[in-house]
């Protein structure tokens, strides 16, 4: 899936471009007003990325003190290298209590490992609890942002699909209604849940307990009621003590959304009275990117989506023009480290003008990992022959100072003579929506000579 074409799809559609576009950027405004307010921003930010570079450096070791705390809080503790164990053993623990009815909160990571298709292929029902993931999973579509999933619908849309789907009245489109209707609807698959899984916002090695950030309590429903909750991590989730959490948690509401801090932030430290709690740590693809010196840092990621909200091009080209389950800056950078022949378009889905680094709040240099990306998938004969063509050429022409003198002379005299149908070719996919601007008759360095200065 080629990123451009996808996105011209998506841009077709001028109108909800627009929209799309100024709704994530009323997100990013938010977040710069959370965060003026907090005079010492920079220095959390600066704290956050040292407690994660900290923790990346010795991530086996705070990982097994992890396990070992959280076991003795009788918390049992999983180990998956794979999309494939993960799964196998969300459904182990499933079988063993005859549960066929799973209810879940907000979770990239099973997303990231296909457990709902999995689990739905062996009988259980898997209901995703949070507002904007029921509503994509109503739709059978994946979502299309990592922290508003459903933020490419509008109310009108979602209305209809309740209607079709949930039974309400047609034609609703007031969000309070609307809401209601899936507080409603999810009451009933809550009370009937048997287990409940969650995702892990951060795992904290020195007590073995860990903490779940949601703004809907639907985390708090759906693991509270049934006896079983089953958490689900990524190695890089874990941060070495209590006191590091302050700074998280600080930036990844603010970041996110722009609240001070998010409606939910849940401690979770063992199993509820009679019940079971399973934590399951997984690899998938990390160790690899912990080893390379130069995407380490991709690592760091809170998940709070303000690199998205806050890109030129994901705004204008939306989720699904990305071919990696995370779209936006993060994906681009995560999606090629998992498989760089399948995700080669994203690093170029970049303007690299640098936004996402500056908004990080864990001060990942995400515009220089894109670029660097670029220049491993020209290592590995990823780009098409069409651009590295082009890039050759250009190379040659720019080191030569002569041949670059020759090459403005040509085209300042060749360019103004072309027939509108060659100058505006499907080669020149710039000029799709922007004219030429007219030749100069001399160039600057020509301007220069006349008038020194
Ligand atoms: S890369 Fe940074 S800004 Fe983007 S989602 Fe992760 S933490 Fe947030």
């Amino acid at each position: 899936m080629d990123h451009a074409k996808s996105a011209a799809r998506f841009a077709a559609d001028e109108a909800r471009t627009h929209w799309h576009d100024q709704a994530l950027y009323a997100l990013r405004g938010k977040r710069d007003r959370a965060a003026a307010t907090v005079p010492e921003w920079e220095q959390l930010r600066e704290t956050a990325a040292r407690v994660k570079e900290h923790t990346l450096s010795r991530l086996a070791e705070f990982l097994e003190e992890f396990e070992r705390n959280a076991r003795r809080n009788g918390i049992q503790v999983h180990w998956a290298r794979d999309g494939e164990e993960h799964n196998a053993i969300v459904h182990g623990i499933l079988a063993r209590h005859g549960a066929t009815r799973l209810v879940k909160s907000k979770s990239m990571l099973t997303e990231e490992c296909h457990l709902n298709p999995y689990l739905e292929a062996r009988g259980i029902e898997v209901v995703d609890t949070d507002l904007g993931e029921r509503i994509v999973q109503l739709a059978h579509e994946p979502p299309s942002h990592i922290v508003v999933p459903a933020i490419h619908r509008k109310r009108e849309e979602i209305g209809d699909l309740f209607h079709r789907t949930i039974g309400t009245e047609a034609g609703l489109s007031d969000p309070k209604v609307l809401t209601e209707a899936a507080r409603q609807h999810l009451r009933q698959k809550f009370m009937a849940a048997q287990v409940g899984l969650s995702g892990v916002n951060f795992a904290i090695a020195e007590t073995g307990g860990f903490v779940v950030v949601t703004n809907e309590g639907n985390a708090d429903m759906g693991t509270s009621l049934p006896p079983v909750h089953i958490a689900c991590m990524g190695v890089e989730k874990v941060i070495p003590r209590a006191k590091d959490l302050g700074v998280f948690l600080r930036l990844l509401a603010r970041s996110a959304t722009g609240q001070p801090v998010s409606s939910y932030t849940t401690h979770f430290h063992g199993p509820i009275r009679g019940g079971e709690l399973h934590v399951v740590i997984v690899d998938n693809g990390r160790s690899q990117s912990l080893a390379s010196e130069v995407f380490r840092r991709s690592l760091a990621c809170i998940r709070c989506g303000a690199c998205l909200n806050t890109c030129p091009v994901y705004r204008r080209s939306g989720g699904y023009s990305y071919s990696y389950l995370i779209p936006g800056p993060i994906g681009s950078v995560l999606g090629p480290q998992r498989d760089p022949a399948a995700h080669a378009s994203l690093p170029f889905a970049s303007s690299l003008c640098g936004s996402c680094s500056d908004v990080c709040p864990v001060k990942i240099d995400l515009h220089h990992e894109l670029y660097a990306f670029r220049q491993v998938l020209v290592q590995k004969g990823l780009v098409p022959l069409r651009k590295r063509l082009a890039m050759a050429i250009l190379g040659s022409v720019l080191s030569r100072p002569w041949a670059y003198r020759l090459a403005g002379r040509l085209l300042r005299w060749i360019v103004p003579r072309l027939p509108r149908w060659l100058a505006y070719g499907p080669w020149n996919a710039w000029g799709k929506q922007r004219e030429l601007p007219p030749m100069p008759k001399e160039s600057f360095r020509d301007l220069v000579r006349k008038e020194p200065p």
